[in-house]
């Protein structure tokens, strides 16, 4: 049973003993000592106080669909009820509690363009530049001005703009200083008043013309695609991706193109899909305890029951010990665990 702490301010609310199960995509059961939830910055000074005094570490949380949880974890888990969202020509800026996907709808209902084809991707908008979110050809970080975040070791609001940030692919510097240091605020974009689709990933590409002349039409399309390759997790829990598509060197990818691989062009450099690795190693439907390698999408880990989080490393390991054997290639997984 949650046990209601207090209400310090007007909106930090603090609850003991928290039940997480729900509260994660992966559907792990978890519990937190301390969960929260916050919305203005007098909150997280608040907030930090707490931490500061009973000596407690800070875990952002949305909506848990990136990450994998411990049985217990020791400290506060504090998520943003800030859902506002403020338009000024082509600038939008989101507060860190709206979902994702409604962020898409509004700005879309505004005829600002720009985030179709990352329509569909679930969690919140304070958690989308923790990994730079990316889907069919777009990244996050090409649209983002900068975010706003507050600093658990300053105790202080700061702003970091899209220099700052350090995306790069599914990462950014908040993911690789991620352990409590800075919870996300607001995230601003700068978007687009013409539609300018991006069509050129494969899935995209071959839509028909109809699918594509307008941003509904274009998002309606990718939802479309999303559905039929990915396993919902409403009734398979999932954390989608759990692995990225790997980086390799020239050779590697002259050498898995005569295996029949296909490689392509990023950044200047070569990756390869990971799910592509995985079936071709044949481990599609392979299971450790209550994890198997989903049969509908090679790259997605479903939790077909009772997974724990050992199930889950142990299936990782025999992933990516087989990939490496067979293709030379390392797997690095995608979802986040909290460092505790
Ligand atoms: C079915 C499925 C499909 C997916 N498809 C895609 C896809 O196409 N592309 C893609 O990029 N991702 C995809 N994902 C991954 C996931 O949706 C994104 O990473 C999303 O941004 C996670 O949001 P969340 O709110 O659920 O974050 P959570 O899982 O709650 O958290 C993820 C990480 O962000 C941190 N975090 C959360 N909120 C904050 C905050 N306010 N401040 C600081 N840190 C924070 C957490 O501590 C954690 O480290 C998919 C996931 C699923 C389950």
């Amino acid at each position: 049973m949650n046990r209601f702490i207090g209400s310090f301010f007007m909106s930090l609310t603090v609850y003991s003993n928290v039940d997480l199960t729900r509260r994660n995509t992966m559907g792990l059961n978890s519990r937190a000592r301390y969960a929260a939830t916050c919305l203005t910055p007098q909150d997280l000074n608040s907030l930090f106080e707490i931490a500061q005094r009973d000596q407690l570490k800070v875990f952002p949380l949305g909506s848990g669909s990136n990450l994998l949880l411990h049985d217990w974890i020791d400290g506060i888990v504090l998520t943003s009820i800030d859902r506002s969202v403020e338009i000024e020509g082509v600038r939008v800026t989101a507060g860190a509690g709206l979902s994702w996907d409604e962020l898409v709808q509004i700005t879309l209902a505004n005829n600002l363009f720009g985030l179709e084809n990352l329509s569909g991707i679930p969690g919140t908008v304070g958690a989308a530049p923790m990994q730079n979110i990316g889907a069919y050809g777009v990244e996050l970080s090409e649209m983002i001005i900068g975010v706003e975040v507050f600093d658990f070791v300053k105790n202080e609001t700061r702003y970091f703009d899209r220099e700052a940030c350090q995306f790069g692919y599914r990462t950014s510097h908040f993911k690789v200083y991620q352990a409590g240091q800075y919870f996300i605020t607001k995230v601003i974009l700068e978007l687009k008043r013409h539609f300018q689709p991006v069509l050129a990933y494969s899935d995209i590409a071959r839509l028909p013309k109809t699918q594509t002349a307008s941003g509904q039409s274009l998002r309606s399309a990718v939802l479309a695609i999303r559905a039929g390759k990915l396993p919902d997790y409403n009734n398979t829990p999932n954390a989608g991706s759990f692995f990225k598509n790997p980086f390799v060197t020239q050779k590697m990818s002259q050498d898995l193109s005569s295996q029949g691989l296909r490689t392509y062009s990023f950044d200047g450099r070569f990756k390869v899909s990971a799910a592509a690795l995985i079936q071709a190693a044949g481990l599609v439907g392979i299971r450790s305890g209550g994890v198997r390698v989903s049969p509908k999408h090679a790259l997605v880990f479903e939790n077909v029951g009772e997974a724990t989080l050992a199930d889950i490393q142990d299936l990782a390991a025999r992933v990516r010990e087989a990939v490496h054997t067979q293709f030379g290639v390392q797997l690095e997984m995608e979802p986040q665990g909290y460092v505790v």
